[in-house]
């Protein structure tokens, strides 16, 4: 069963994330093992202190080694493995869907949600790759943490209930983005549900669908689909709807 295990100082951050949803059930039937520690368990004094000043001066505080090392070398102890250990940074790698289901490969990972001004450089030489989820800078990594422990552990095989699911999501499909969905009532307030869903001719509906998937795809971010071009990564079915796509988008059609 894939492991993960997370390191922060504020574990009750995590109680709705661990308990409600896809990742609640995930855990709770046994698809995964994921394994919320409070850094202050690590600590060994009577004020379970896990931050100091900074050397040098300036403002805030900085996570100490000791209890992130004392956690790591329990995790290692009891997986008897070297575990994959992300830290959250805002300066690291943009994290991606291709991120993603990188790590949804990986059996055992460690995420340490950074605080204050971070953590002592010296917690680096135990990391494996810095994280992050944006340019801009958040108070602590454990909603990073969040974005990528649900991201990846939704790409874990049986943790959706359909196998469809994920090949129809953004990003998934040569980095196409999904196309639009409609349920019930057919009409409301006056918008109409595209007539190509209500045909039942499935043959149709999935042109219907790819032919959306492009538009999104192009309006976005274009390079998408100037790529997939350029390395002749669409077949004659789909350069034949990015025409039309390409068209209505030069059109405006909606
Ligand atoms: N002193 C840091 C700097 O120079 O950017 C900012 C520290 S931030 C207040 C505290 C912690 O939140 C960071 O150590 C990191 O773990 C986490 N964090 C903040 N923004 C993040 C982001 N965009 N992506 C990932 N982690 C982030």
């Amino acid at each position: 069963m894939p492991a993960f295990n997370v390191l922060t100082v504020l574990p009750g951050l995590f109680s709705g994330f661990i308990s409600e949803g896809v990742i609640g059930r995930a855990i709770s039937s046994g698809k995964i093992d994921l394994k919320i520690h409070n850094l202050r368990d690590f600590t060994t004094d009577k004020h379970r202190i896990v931050d100091d000043v900074p050397y040098g001066g300036g403002p805030g505080m900085v996570l100490k080694p000791e209890p992130i090392f004392r956690a790591y070398e329990k995790i290692l102890k009891q997986r008897k493995k070297k575990p994959h250990v992300i830290l959250t940074e805002p300066w690291g790698e943009t994290f991606t869907q291709r991120k993603a289901v990188e790590l949804s490969k990986k059996d055992n990972i460690l995420i340490i949600c950074g605080r204050y001004e971070g953590v002592d450089e010296r917690v680096k030489s135990i990391v494996d790759e810095e994280i992050s989820i944006g340019d801009y800078v958040l108070t602590g990594g454990e909603i990073p943490a969040m974005v990528i422990l649900d991201a990846t552990i939704r790409l874990i095989p049986k943790v959706l209930g359909s196998k469809d699911s994920l090949k129809a999501d953004s990003f998934m499909d040569r980095g196409l983005m999904g196309y639009p969905n409609y349920t019930r009532a057919a009409e409301f307030k006056g918008m109409k549900v595209p007539e190509v869903l209500l045909s039942g001719n499935h043959q149709k509906i999935k042109e219907w669908r790819k032919l959306k998937s492009f538009e999104k795809t192009y309006r976005k971010n274009p390079k998408i689909i100037k790529r997939l071009i350029k390395e002749g990564k669409l077949s004659e079915k789909e350069k034949h709807l990015l025409e039309i796509a390409l068209n209505n988008i030069r059109n405006k059609i909606k």
